[in-house]
């Protein structure tokens, strides 16, 4: 199958690189053209334009923003404008709820194929094949990228034929994960100014109650301290934060939580931290406890 693969930053270069692996002619495009060359090397070839990676049977989109996925897709000499009919988009950005219906309208209106399918799993996953797809979109659609999610993932999970809703159990999955690391740091916090070492209280609670791999990544990376280099930057963890504010507000769902976790990643980007790993929110206790004092 040839494929088109527009995005090429943390998740989209491992991504790209196990369809190029599993032995797929692959284009890539990527905004900052240097960061193709690993792919290049893969035997991908490079797309000068959008367009040009629109010449293919399936585009993936890996972007940052709202902003970013808009701009191409969107854009004047964007993918709507140039992928062939019965083409299928398949868009793995976490991005808005709002967008992504917009996008399977636009898509449908050219007859070309539009699948959500944001991922659970860091960079590491990706280019390992170990993420978690969530999946929607029409049938037709999805059934054809099936065994392309097959290469990138453990396990696709098809939520509705109505791409948004992807997104929508997507950012609710992020907001969990904001939540876990925020009071992570708040009981780390607790424990270590009474006087427990923070490591072992991790090992305990990891070993006991919480013994799940989000508990011990971003359980192990707080008690370390250690925030850089950005698996998954905070600027990023901050646009989720909004996006699952606005689903939730259009469907007058109060998440008072998640209003709590914007100000957090706030926080932190206020302190210059917005390039940090996202899991530095759980550092915030620490210091308004006067821990590490
Ligand atoms: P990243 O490393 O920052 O890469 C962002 C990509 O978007 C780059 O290819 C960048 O191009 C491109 N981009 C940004 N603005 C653009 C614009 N205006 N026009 C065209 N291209 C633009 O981000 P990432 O960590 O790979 O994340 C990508 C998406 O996956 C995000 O929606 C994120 O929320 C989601 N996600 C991330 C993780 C994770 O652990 N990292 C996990 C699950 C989901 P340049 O190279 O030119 O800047």
């Amino acid at each position: 199958m040839r494929i088109g693969f527009i995005g090429l930053g943390r998740m989209g270069t491992g991504m790209a690189s196990r369809l190029c692996q599993a032995g797929h002619e692959v284009i890539v495009y990527n905004r900052s053209a240097q960061r193709m060359q690993p792919l290049l090397d893969l035997g991908a070839r490079a797309a000068m334009t959008i367009g040009e990676a629109c010449a293919a049977d399936v585009v993936f989109t890996m972007l940052a923003d709202d902003k970013a996925l808009e701009e191409v897709a969107m854009g004047a000499a964007g993918m709507i404008e140039h992928l062939a009919a019965d083409a299928v988009h398949v868009s793995c950005s976490t991005v808005s709820v709002a967008l992504s219906a917009r996008l399977a309208h636009a898509h449908g209106q050219k007859r070309q194929g539009f699948v959500a399918a944001p991922v659970f799993g860091r960079p590491d996953a990706a280019a390992s094949g170990k993420l978690f797809m969530v999946a929607a979109g029409k049938r037709e659609f999805v059934d054809k990228v099936m065994p392309l999610f097959e290469i990138l993932g453990q396990r696709t999970f098809v939520v509705s034929d109505a791409p948004e809703k992807a997104n929508l159990v997507k950012l609710s999955g992020n907001f969990m994960i904001a939540t876990v690391i925020e009071s992570l740091g708040e009981a780390m916090s607790l424990v270590e100014k009474g006087g427990v070492d923070r490591h072992q209280y991790l090992e305990l609670l990891t070993s006991t109650l919480f013994n799940v791999p989000i508990y011990k990544n971003y359980g192990g990376m707080i008690a370390d301290r250690n925030f850089e280099p950005a698996g998954f930057a905070a600027h990023l963890g901050q646009k989720d934060m909004r996006l699952v504010l606005s689903a939730a507000e259009e469907l007058k769902v109060p998440l008072p939580f998640a209003n709590i976790l914007r100000d957090r990643f706030l926080n932190l980007a206020a302190h210059g931290g917005e390039n940090l790993d996202w899991s530095a929110i759980g550092s915030l206790a620490s210091k308004d406890s006067a821990v590490e004092a």
